[in-house]
């Protein structure tokens, strides 16, 4: 790693914050969860990862914002080496094609979820999870801990009661998913554990460490094996495949990455070999992604010209 390099990254980032600062507060902020409601919808950050254990950022990097779906990547990470073979039975491995918490396709493919990024194919993986290990909240929560180096990252109950209490959709898919005999633990249990998961709390620049692993073969900026080369490349496919909802297409055509979006306005990405990024933004747009997410993503494979294409 050059120094020039560092430079480049750090002048990048700022620029594009720079750049889309006119544009903040733009798409709108979940409503569904009542505590999403309430964030500043013109918060913007940025901020990328090296091996190296180099983080760059810009913006609101260090404030730490509901991190939602982007939580179904890091469950995925903890049942993976668990028992993949079992999972791999359990739900697939393509895109849906349907809304994130859709129960139609659930109906004609008998409780099979499409991918574990969906909401129904996260649940399959967090009864996995529940089934290997005696604590799902605290484990989850000591991977991400683990993973960015910060020790004080946690749920925030207000949010997993928020979705607790208007979560209807997710809990009648969970009975639908045990009515077909894929879930095993009680959909309550499934349900409590998912709630807190997508509650956790974390910053930009702590995603960004965190999933860093994932342009390392599976190795964390400390060297440490968090799973094989073989199964980081498996997690980047599904992100690059079915990682951005319905929008994974277009994601790939422009930003080029494999990335995990979540509710919150909060995107995950990764270029293999080279670097993991997050950006937060709370405006969705359209796809549920974040509409300032997108565009600052896009403007840094377009400046840097790196992407996986
Ligand atoms: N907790 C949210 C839900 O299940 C996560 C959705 C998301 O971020 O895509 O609806």
């Amino acid at each position: 790693m050059s120094v020039s390099e560092s430079v480049h990254w750090a002048g990048l980032l700022q620029g594009i914050v720079d750049d889309l600062a006119h544009e903040r507060g733009q798409g709108h902020v979940a409503t569904y969860i009542p505590p999403l409601a309430n964030v500043d919808p013109n918060k913007l950050g940025i901020a990328l990862a090296l091996p190296s254990g180099q983080v760059f950022f810009a913006g609101d990097a260090a404030e730490r914002f509901s991190i939602q779906s982007i939580s179904k990547l890091f469950t995925l990470t903890l049942a993976l080496p668990l028992d993949s073979e079992g999972l791999w039975k359990r739900v697939g491995r393509e895109p849906s094609g349907s809304r994130f918490n859709s129960l139609v396709q659930l109906e004609s493919e008998r409780g099979i979820p499409r991918n574990p990024f969906i909401n129904a194919g996260a649940l399959v993986v967090t009864d996995v999870i529940l089934d290997h290990l005696d604590d799902a909240k605290l484990s989850v929560l000591d991977l991400v801990r683990r993973l960015s180096g910060s020790n004080d990252i946690a749920y925030d109950l207000a949010v997993a009661q928020g979705e607790q209490a208007t979560g209807d959709r997710n809990k009648a898919m969970a009975w639908f998913i045990r009515s077909f005999g894929n879930l095993r633990n009680s959909p309550d249990a499934v349900l409590d554990a998912y709630f807190h998961h997508c509650a956790l709390s974390m910053s930009c620049i702590e995603l960004a460490k965190a999933g860093v692993f994932l342009a390392n073969g599976g190795l964390d900026a400390q060297g440490r094996r968090v799973m094989s080369l073989q199964q980081s490349k498996y997690v980047n496919a599904l992100m690059l495949t079915c990682g951005t909802y319905d929008a994974a297409g277009e994601f790939a055509y422009r930003v080029g990455l494999a990335a995990k979006s979540g509710v919150g306005g909060g995107i995950l990405a990764v270029l293999p070999g080279r670097f993991s990024v997050c950006v937060w933004s709370p405006g969705l747009g359209p796809t549920g992604n974040s509409l300032l997410g997108m565009k600052a993503l896009t403007l840094l494979t377009e400046r840097s010209g790196s992407s996986m294409f």
